[in-house]
């Protein structure tokens, strides 16, 4: 049997068919792809850190309910007692564990363009996944589109990113709320940009019992734990922990996750930092000729180039040493928009020099 009939043989249709998400290797770049937070620790905060660490049992299995850092977790997002949490390997992991809980025929419902997992590990598991485009303009939702797809679909799961990655903008909110209304499956609000957004779906969980509202911490500046977190109603947080792995969330990320949100402080200063730079780079890059940056609300801004010269400029940055993410590829309303997220004012300010060269060449 040759390589190929080996593996066809084996590894469903759905598997074959996917391609690998693929992450650029950013060593040598002014790294501003990825919507990490730019900014690294005092030493002194580091030492306070590794303190900490000295405890930690590595022979040891760790707490598999991460009971202290769920309750943590719960009073730093104001999660009121009624409602369960459950921590993922970022929520990534999450996205997941929920899509495998679902009918091998369910259908999932998120907007084009939006997170690429959702669509991703819908298509891994082989279910049916609707992805209704954003209005052009605005990139808010189309609601009668998407009420459309829910009446024929009745989707099990519908996420919306709130902020949007990868366009950065906030969903109207009464659209949301209709959405929720009408939909007899789960709606997942996708936060992962909260710490950069000043707005929430956390305090309507009484409301709606198909609400879920996801976090995660990555995007705070600790996307190297990997720790994700839902909440909902325990009725549905339940079957979620039937189906995660036992030790999910390892020792050093319980205690890390924990030594951090415990001196909040530091991170409230770093994503301030991070929003008023974010207006900084909104508007200079809107200043220059055949630029046009869109809102944001989240710690990257979306832009559109002139037609047909995004993946051009984007190589002309990456030659410069900057390496920004280009979603023109992605076509649809993406077509001809590269996104960068906000750095260090000097990460940013090199940039927007590398991009006025670029648009000179
Ligand atoms: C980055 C991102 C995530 C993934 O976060 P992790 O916790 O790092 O897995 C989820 N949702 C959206 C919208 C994101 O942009």
């Amino acid at each position: 049997m040759s390589k190929n009939a080996l593996v066809a043989s084996i590894f469903r249709p759905e598997v074959l068919a996917l391609s690998a998400y693929h992450v650029a290797d950013a060593s040598g770049f002014i790294k501003l792809d990825a919507m990490e937070n730019p900014y690294s620790w005092s030493e002194d905060f580091k030492q306070q850190w590794l303190a900490t660490l000295k405890d930690c049992e590595l022979n040891r299995y760790p707490d598999p309910e991460a009971r202290q850092l769920n309750a943590t977790i719960k009073r730093v997002n104001g999660i009121a007692d009624e409602f369960d949490v459950l921590l993922g390997n970022g929520s990534d992991e999450i996205i997941q564990l929920l899509l495998m809980a679902l009918p091998p025929t369910a259908s999932v419902l998120s907007t084009t363009p939006s997170f690429v997992m959702y669509k991703q590990l819908s298509d891994c598991l082989g279910l049916r996944y609707h992805g209704v485009p954003l209005l052009a303009d605005s990139f808010d939702l189309d609601l009668p589109a998407m009420l459309a797809v829910i009446a024929e679909h009745q989707p099990s799961v519908i996420f919306l990113a709130y902020p949007n990655n990868p366009t950065g903008n906030l969903f109207s909110e009464s659209a949301i709320l209709e959405i929720i209304e009408v939909s007899k499956g789960l709606v997942v609000i996708d936060e992962a940009y909260a710490p950069f957004a000043n707005a929430s779906f956390m305090n309507r969980l009484g409301q709606y019992e198909n609400l879920l509202v996801m976090r995660t911490v990555s995007k705070l500046g600790l996307a190297g734990l990997r720790l994700g977190y839902i909440a909902g109603l325990p009725a549905i947080i339940e079957q979620l922990h039937k189906i995660r792995l036992p030790y999910n969330i390892n020792v050093l990320t319980q205690a890390s996750v924990e030594f951090a949100l415990s001196h909040s402080e530091i991170f409230d200063q770093q994503t301030q930092a991070i929003c008023a730079d974010r207006a900084l780079v909104f508007e200079q890059l809107n200043a220059l000729d055949g630029i046009t940056a869109y809102p944001s609300a989240a710690n990257f801004i979306l832009f559109k180039t002139p037609a047909g010269r995004a993946t051009d400029i984007f190589l002309s940055l990456k030659q410069q040493g900057v390496l920004i993410k280009n979603l023109s590829p992605q076509a649809g309303l993406l077509t001809d928009c590269l996104r960068v997220t906000i750095g260090k004012p000097e990460e940013n300010a090199a940039f927007l020099a590398a991009l006025r060269t670029s648009l000179e060449s």
